[in-house]
């Protein structure tokens, strides 16, 4: 098989943390065709090994090579991808893009396998099997199903040939939707036509216009180049006082990608029918069918059934806000009108400008504020442990995290908080560096995770001021940092997040978001960071306040999107002769409170279903929501104010949800910490939809 090229050394290491600063592009061009060489090699000798064993085969033959197979490839590519979205270069980006379609079709040769599709069918008929390992193999099993293993000679092929096909039609529903976008826009030159905007968006838009060649546009005088894109159309629609040109940019934007060169019309039907056909091949009934054989949910019906629970009481709330909204304006509205006399009823009624609370949140003392109430909540403590680890940027910090009451280490994480345009994406996520494993060595393996915000950096001697937005950010990430280190879980392929479902994994995440409110952890972490004066009072009254505005129109929006994504996915046929959009408006009868316009194509530049991940299971966000609002809701139950008793849910949260993560059903791991099933109520309660 030949040396690894010496370049690559640190990229093909595959194990322990990452020499960030030496994997270079070279190392990736040299390193990663090399490493799928090795990989293709040991696959098809534990294929051939698993013909020799028979009927003797056991779980230690095929699973432990298995996963120390797929982890060499995700450590390396892991570490890959990583770089790329927090160091992006030109050279790096090429590298990547040089080796992904070799990575692909890896997986894919790995995933149809019909000799480990065997062995693993194999295996499960052991009734020895612990719950965990079961679930391990069911999961593997059913990924695999999913992925045409079980099909033969035509259908495999007419499968595959599907599942390229619909990649290709997604990449160009995407583009139209990236190139529709771009191509409307709107010079405004007098400064009538920014009426009510606020400096940030005249900014933003002047920026537009000199990208243009409009050298001269400045945020004061203007032109001002306004666009699609949701940072310029959201807070336009939201500021501008020209109600003229709120409707020529909301029309604009309902309408994208509809029509024209850039037109997704007709792949909307196309995509559908497609996953139609790859459904029946599975023998499945519906795409919705396929979607939730792998998910927590147990049924179309089930989902349904959620999304009802929530639309009735958000619907009337809906109701009620537009009319306040309508009051305040004297007139009755349209959809481009909203956003703007919803701004105008939140500041009448909050008085909140949620720019001027940065000065209480600085980034060390909310570091502080989330370090501490995970030690009360969890029993771990957090220590800083800067310089013990290689890094990719000088703003990167390192911690250590561990048993408060053993001392024993259980995890570290990296957190890299600041933005830093042009090199790092947007956006905020949790990554895995390192999973909770035993390596083949024999030695334990503790899990370290990436955390990653894109916070206000630090000015001069002025540290990062935190808006309260970005202060959830990072209470929510930290959530699913905890779920993947405080795991217990010893078989890596359901540690940590690894094997939670998809409609479910938001669990934490969403659940931490609720401390930001929490009275004891606010004031621990919201301090004027010159003067050292407490949030008052009157501010957190409107924090609270604010969180429930408008909550009901929130979430009818969802349940809208969710009911919409589930019905055309289980109920759309071409051959009936109603178009996806005419399903569409027949779910907006009872989804909307406004009535659709004509041009209304939300579904020709819908990306969550059309090219992203969410098909079928655009519902996610709101049952894993659930699920997060009613395990806060235990809290409020034992009582936030005694102590002991948020300390005694908060180690059962730990001890369940945190420690068992993918190792059993969710279902099964929320009823271990809640003691029943799970139910809306909570969600209802906190968006302010029920009496408290
Ligand atoms: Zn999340």
């Amino acid at each position: 098989m030949g040396q690894a090229p010496a370049a690559a050394d640190t990229l093909l290491k595959g194990e322990g943390l990452p020499d960030y600063q030496a994997i270079t592009p070279e190392a990736v061009s040299q390193g990663m065709p090399w490493l799928l060489e090795q990989l293709e090699a040991e696959l098809a000798r534990i294929e051939s090994n698993l013909g020799s064993q028979g009927d003797a085969l056991r779980w230690d033959d095929l699973m432990p090579p298995m996963q120390q197979l797929g982890e060499r490839l995700r450590w390396s590519w892991g570490v890959v991808n990583h770089l790329l979205m927090v160091c992006n270069t030109p050279e790096l980006r090429q590298a990547h893009e040089q080796q992904q379609a070799a990575v692909v079709r890896f997986s894919s040769r790995l995933g149809q396998s019909k000799a480990i599709y065997r062995a693993l069918k194999q295996l499960s008929a052991d009734n020895q099997l612990t719950p965990c390992r079961r679930r391990i193999l069911q999961q593997e099993l059913l990924g695999m199903e999913l992925r045409g293993v079980g099909l033969e000679g035509a259908q495999q092929e007419r499968f595959n040939a599907l599942t390229e096909e619909l990649t290709a039609l997604s990449t160009r529903f995407s583009n139209n939707v990236l190139d529709a976008t771009a191509s409307w826009e709107l010079l405004l030159s007098s400064p009538e036509e920014m009426d009510g905007c606020p400096d940030s968006l005249r900014e933003l838009l002047a920026d537009s216009a000199r990208r243009k060649g409009h050298e001269q546009a400045t945020a004061a005088d203007g032109p001002w180049l306004m666009g699609l894109d949701y940072p310029r159309y959201g807070p336009f629609l939201q500021h501008s006082s020209r109600r003229d040109l709120r409707e020529t940019v909301y029309r604009g934007f309902i309408s994208r990608a509809a029509s024209g060169e850039h037109n997704n019309s007709d792949l909307v039907g196309q995509i559908l029918a497609l996953r139609q056909q790859k459904a029946a091949l599975l023998g499945y009934g519906n795409w919705a069918e396929v979607s939730l054989a792998s998910k927590m949910a147990p049924s179309v019906q089930a989902v349904e059934a959620l999304l009802e629970d929530l639309r009735a009481p958000s619907h009337s709330a809906a109701q009620q806000e537009l009319k306040d909204l309508e009051d305040l304006a004297g007139a009755p509205l349209q959809p481009w009108d909203v956003s703007y006399w919803s701004e105008q009823l939140r500041r009448q009624r909050f008085d909140l400008d949620s720019e001027a609370l940065r000065p209480w949140f600085p980034l060390p003392q909310v570091l502080d504020g989330l370090f501490n109430l995970c030690g009360r909540l969890f029993d771990i403590r957090i220590n800083a442990a800067d310089g013990e680890a290689p890094i990719w940027h000088e703003d990167v910090r390192f911690f250590r995290i561990s048993d408060a009451s053993s001392g024993e280490p259980l995890a570290a994480f990296y957190l890299d908080p600041f933005s830093r345009p042009g090199s790092k994406r947007g956006g905020a996520w949790m990554d895995d560096c390192l999973g909770r494993h035993t390596s083949p060595d024999g030695s334990k393996v503790l899990p370290v995770a990436y955390l990653i915000c894109n916070q206000t950096p630090p000015v001069g001697e002025t540290p990062s001021l935190m808006s309260f937005g970005e202060v959830e950010t990072l209470f929510h990430e930290f959530g699913h940092g905890l779920q993947h280190m405080l795991t217990t879980v010893e078989e890596p392929e359901a540690a940590g997040i690894n094997g939670v479902e998809w409609d479910a994994v938001e669990l934490p995440s969403q659940f931490m978001e609720n401390w930001c409110y929490d009275r004891p952890t606010l004031d621990g972490m919201a301090r004027h960071w010159q003067t050292g004066e407490p949030l008052p009072e009157a501010e957190r009254q409107k924090l609270l306040q604010a969180k429930t505005f408008m909550a009901g129109a929130a979430t009818l929006r969802q349940v809208h999107l969710a009911l919409t994504d589930l019905r055309l996915h289980e109920q759309w046929r071409a051959e009936d002769g109603q178009s996806p959009e005419q399903l569409r408006r027949q779910v907006a009868e009872s989804t909307t409170v406004l009535p659709l316009l004509e041009e209304d194509a939300l579904l020709s530049s819908f990306g969550h279903i059309f090219s992203g991940g969410y098909s079928a299971g655009y519902y996610s966000y709101k049952w894993a929501e659930v699920l997060s609002a009613d395990a806060f809701s235990a809290f409020e139950d034992a009582g936030l104010d005694d102590e002991q008793a948020v300390q005694a849910t908060g180690r059962r949260f730990r001890d369940t949800v945190l420690s068992r993560g993918g190792s059993e059903a969710p279902a099964d791991v929320f009823s271990a910490f809640r003691g029943r099933p799970p139910s809306a109520q909570a969600l209802l309660r906190h968006s302010g939809l029920i009496a408290a």
